[in-house]
C-alpha cells in the first residue's frame, strides 16, 4: 500500500500530440473492470461516441474487480492524494447506489488494529480526516475489548475506529456499471482485444479491426503481458488469496456486526471484512504472492498461505480457531513498482493509452479515478 511516494503531477502527466477529444471522438476502452468500466462511463456522459470490450465480461472471475467485496477506507498514512480521492469515490459511490436502487456500500466502519502508541499509516491520516470532517474514534484496549469481544487484544496497544469506511460489493458493481454504461448509450462487445503491432488497428477475436480515435487499455493484470516492451516490468501480476471462513452457528451476529478491521502493524498486514455480504468472514492478506498468468493460473489457494491465515485468525479471533473455509477466492493483483496507479501515454502511439496499476487497493477509487482520468482525456 502507498503512503507518502506519490507525486500528484505525475498521474496527470503532460500528454505529447494529444489535443483532447473532438466533439463525435470514438473511444474504445479494453476492459470492464473497475478502472475501465468508470473511465468508459464517464467518458460517455462527456458525450462521446464510447465502445467498451471485456474478454471474459464485467467482474468476471478472473479479474481483480470479480471478487465478492471489497474494502473502502480514506486511510493513507500521509498521502493526501488518495485520501481526497477516495472522499470523492465515497461521494460518488453513495450517488450511484441510489441511483441503482441496489446496496453497494455498507457502512460497517472500518478499525484499524495498533500495536505501539504510534501507527504512522494512520496517525499521518488524522489531519486530514479532521480537515474533512470525517474524525475517526481513538479507542483504548479497554474499549476494544468492551465492544469487539470476539476480538483478542491482548497484544494490541489501542484502535482507531473510521467510521466512514465499510466496504463495496465489487463483482456486483462493477457489472451495474456496465449496465449503466449501456443504458445511457455506450456499447459493450464481449471479445478478446488483441493490440496488434504499435501502428496497427487493434482486432477482436473474430478478427474485426478495432476503429476508434482513442484507445483505452484498462486490463488489469494483463496489461504488462498485452504490452511486454512498454509495460512488462512495469506491472506484474501476483497470486492472491481471500478466504471466507464460517462462524459458529448461533454467534453469526457476533462476527457479523463488526465493522472492517486491518491488523495494522502486524507483519503480514491481514485485514478482513466480517460480514461481507452473508458469504463468511472474509480474511485477506495484503503481503505479495507468486507471480501468477491471469489466464492460465488455478485458482486454487497455496496450502501454506491457507495456513498462515488460519494460524493469525485463530490468535487475533480465538473463537474461530477450527472454524472452516467456507469459500476461498484467488485474484491477482495488478501491481505497479510502487504501489501507485499508472496513468501513461504510448510512448509510439499518441492516442493509445494505459490506466492500471490498482496493486491491491483500487477497486473503491474507481468511480473517482475514473472521473479524473478522463476529464484529462477529455482535455
Ligand atoms: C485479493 C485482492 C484484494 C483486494 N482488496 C481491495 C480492497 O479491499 N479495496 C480496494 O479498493 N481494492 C482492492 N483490491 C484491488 C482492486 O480489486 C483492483 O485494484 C481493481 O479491481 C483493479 O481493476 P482493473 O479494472 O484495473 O482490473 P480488472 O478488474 O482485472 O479488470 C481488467 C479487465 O480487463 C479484461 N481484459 C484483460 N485483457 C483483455 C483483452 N486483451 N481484451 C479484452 N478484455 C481484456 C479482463 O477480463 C478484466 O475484466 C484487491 C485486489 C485483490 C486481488
Amino acid at each position: 500500500m502507498p503512503t507518502n511516494t506519490f507525486a500528484p503531477a505525475s498521474v496527470l502527466p503532460n500528454i505529447k500530440g494529444w489535443n483532447g477529444l473532438g466533439k463525435k471522438s470514438s473511444v474504445a476502452v479494453i476492459g470492464a473492470g473497475a478502472f475501465g468500466g468508470w473511465t468508459a462511463l464517464w467518458l460517455r456522459r462527456a458525450g462521446f461516441d464510447v465502445t467498451m470490450y471485456d474478454a471474459w465480461g464485467p467482474g468476471n472471475s478472473r479479474s481483480s474487480s470479480g471478487d465478492e467485496t471489497r474494502v473502502i477506507r480514506s486511510t493513507y498514512g500521509a498521502n493526501e492524494f488518495y485520501f481526497d480521492l477516495n472522499v470523492r469515490a465515497l461521494q460518488l459511490w453513495k450517488e450511484h447506489q441510489q441511483k441503482w436502487g441496489r446496496q453497494v456500500f455498507f457502512n460497517s466502519g472500518v478499525l484499524w488494529m495498533c500495536y505501539g502508541d504510534k501507527t504512522p499509516v494512520v496517525d499521518d491520516s488524522l489531519p486530514f480526516a479532521r480537515k474533512h470532517k470525517m474524525e475517526y474514534e481513538r479507542l483504548s484496549v479497554g474499549e476494544l475489548a468492551a465492544k469487539y469481544p470476539a476480538i483478542n487484544t491482548s497484544d494490541l496497544h489501542h484502535g482507531w475506529l473510521d467510521t466512514f469506511g465499510g466496504y463495496l460489493k465489487a463483482r456486483e458493481s462493477t457489472q451495474l456499471v456496465t449496465d449503466t454504461f449501456v443504458r445511457e448509450g455506450g456499447k459493450f462487445v464481449q471479445t478478446h482485444v488483441d493490440p496488434g503491432a504499435t501502428g496497427q488497428r487493434p482486432k477482436t477475436s473474430d478478427g474485426t479491426s478495432v476503429d476508434a480515435h482513442l484507445y483505452i487499455y484498462a486490463c488489469g493484470s494483463w496489461l504488462g503481458g498485452l504490452f511486454p516492451q512498454v509495460l512488462g516490468n512495469v506491472i506484474t501480476c501476483s497470486k492472491q488469496e481471500v478466504y471466507y471462513f464460517g462462524t459458529p452457528a448461533g454467534q453469526s451476529k457476533l462476527y457479523d456486526d463488526m465493522p472492517v478491521w486491518v491488523d495494522a502493524d502486524g507483519n503480514d498486514y491481514y485485514y478482513g471484512i466480517p460480514g461481507n455480504a452473508s458469504r463468511g468472514f472474509k480474511i485477506g492478506v495484503d503481503r505479495r504472492g507468486k507471480p501468477f498468468d491471469p489466464t492460465t493460473g488455478e485458482r486454487a489457494p497455496e496450502p501454506e498461505v491457507l495456513a498462515h491465515a488460519r494460524h493469525f485468525i485463530g490468535h487475533r479471533f480465538p473463537g474461530l480457531t477450527n472454524a472452516p473455509v467456507v469459500e476461498s477466492r484467488v485474484c491477482p493483483y495488478e501491481n505497479s513498482p510502487d504501489g501507485n496507479f499508472i496513468f501513461q501515454q504510448h510512448p509510439e502511439a499518441h492516442n493509445v493509452f494505459f490506466i492500471g496499476g490498482g496493486s491491491g487497493h483500487g477497486f473503491k477509487h474507481g468511480p473517482a479515478w475514473g472521473e479524473m482520468v478522463a476529464g484529462r482525456l477529455v482535455g
